[in-house]
């Protein structure tokens, strides 16, 4: 997927037409994406975990210090190496699928690959939909825009979201994604499920995605998961959704 995004900038750059608004690529501007099951230029995420962007402490007081590093270190961690050991016993090459294609024919593998695959697939993402809190922080620009185009404003937006969050019971996830048609479309996922996936009922390339597992929040929200969403909204990392928005 890197190579889809080089490409396409170098196209971009080639024909003058970064910045321009709307740009629909021709299939040969798009290099690199033979072979992809998923249909959507979602973010491509590597087999490992990768470091965090910042520090356990960083994301304070809206996420605690210890809730993070349990979170990183042990559950995210397992997911990884859970789902390491499932590419062995089902023998998939990592060097050879990527993981957004694993997740894009999923119903082929066993529950341990879809729950770790999705775990894995879904921390890493959500770890990188974050930063350091910021007071009134809001998003600007493209995604805004479409935001208000496919919600009619950035609080109804936000009431939406929340309520997936709020509303999925037991574990799971809550997703902004962009649709095939280009629609934002908010929706959530049960357990380590995500729209990549070919049996999840929510489909799309992933923008914004919200943990609402237990685990993410309890030792500092214990029930209080609408407390935790509201103060989420102070890390979401809006430079990101809008470059994936872009991507997609
Ligand atoms: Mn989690």
């Amino acid at each position: 997927m890197e190579k889809k995004m080089n490409g396409r900038r170098e196209f971009l750059k080639k024909t003058g037409l970064a910045g321009a608004a709307a740009v629909v690529l021709p299939h040969w501007a798009c290099a690199g994406t033979k072979g992809m099951v998923t249909p959507f230029a979602a973010e491509e995420i590597p087999y490992q975990q990768q470091a965090l962007p910042y520090s356990y402490n960083a994301l304070e007081p809206s996420i605690d210090a210890m809730t993070m590093e349990i979170h990183y270190s042990k559950h995210a961690a397992a997911y990884t190496k859970n789902l390491s050991d499932a590419l062995t016993a089902e023998s998939v090459d990592p060097a050879k699928m990527k993981l957004t294609a694993l997740l894009g024919s999923i119903s082929k593998y066993s529950p341990k690959m879809r729950n770790n695959g999705g775990g894995h697939y879904n921390h890493e993402f959500f770890w990188k939909s974050m930063k350091a809190p910021v007071e009134g922080n809001v998003p600007a620009g493209m995604i805004l825009q479409s935001i208000q185009k496919d919600f009619g404003s950035l609080d109804t937006f936000k009431t939406q979201f929340a309520d997936a969050g709020k509303n999925r019971f037991g574990s799971g996830w809550a997703w902004l994604v962009k649709s095939n048609d280009g629609k934002l479309i908010i929706g959530s996922t049960p357990n380590q499920d995500n729209p990549l996936m070919d049996l999840s009922d929510l489909k799309g390339t992933p923008l914004l995605a919200l943990d609402v597992w237990e685990h993410a929040y309890y030792l500092k929200y214990q029930n209080r998961r609408a407390d935790y969403i509201n103060a989420w909204w102070s890390l979401v990392n809006w430079s990101v959704v809008q470059k994936r928005f872009e991507s997609a």
